[in-house]
């Protein structure tokens, strides 16, 4: 999307085994969904703004899709035609609250927790995909296409059955193995080569 918002920004959960592992969780049988607002995207090089209700917020880099044209009830190979291109995504998330309040909603969903760029990659083809995560130009993650339990084009279509995707929202397809805590003056980096490098600073809340 050129101009303006996706209408939603839908992630995947634990849709990388090791990653699943890793937090003692099982691969789940069926796409296990939930959402950014967003409200929480901010473009490549702006800062991540730690809030602070959480003391443990980590980065997940992952691989997002950006929706060409309106799928609904879609089959595997229609979501494919589907795929606009690719963006970088960083699924921030605060990890403590995460886990104690149960849903999802606050600890995915705090402004800046969505950093999305540096632009949209078209053209790509969605088997060859890797995506590598530093911080501070240390390699924390590393993950590809291949080693997603569903792939793209099936999460595409699971999703369309349950709500209409529209031009230009996105999907986040789950993070690889290797997810960790940020700090104030970090610099955090997701890269999708062949897409770009999507690079944001991290800060604190200042004092209201
Ligand atoms: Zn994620």
């Amino acid at each position: 999307m050129k101009n303006g918002r996706p209408s939603k920004i839908v992630c995947v959960g634990r849709n990388y085994v090791a990653h699943a592992k890793e937090l003692g969780n099982e691969v789940p049988e069926r796409p296990m969904l939930f959402f950014k607002p967003p409200s929480a995207l901010i473009a490549s090089d702006e800062a991540i703004v730690l809030p602070p209700a959480s003391s443990r917020v980590e980065y997940e880099g992952e691989i997002g899709v950006v929706i060409g044209r309106t799928l609904r009830d879609a089959t595997p190979a229609e979501a494919e035609e589907g795929i606009a291109g690719f963006i970088c995504i960083n699924d921030v998330t605060a990890r403590d609250l995460q886990k104690s309040d149960g849903q999802w909603g606050r600890a995915k969903g705090f402004d800046t927790f969505c950093p999305a760029g540096p632009a949209v990659a078209e053209g790509l083809d969605w088997r060859n995909l890797e995506v590598i995560t530093r911080v501070n130009g240390e390699p924390r993650q590393r993950g590809s296409t291949a080693d997603m339990h569903f792939q793209i084009p099936e999460l595409l279509s699971y999703i369309s059955g349950v709500m209409t995707l529209e031009p230009g929202d996105y999907v986040a397809t789950g993070t690889p193995a290797g997810v960790g805590i940020l700090a104030p003056g970090d610099v955090v980096e997701v890269e999708i080569p062949g897409v770009g490098v999507l690079r944001n600073p991290v800060t604190v809340a200042e004092d209201r």
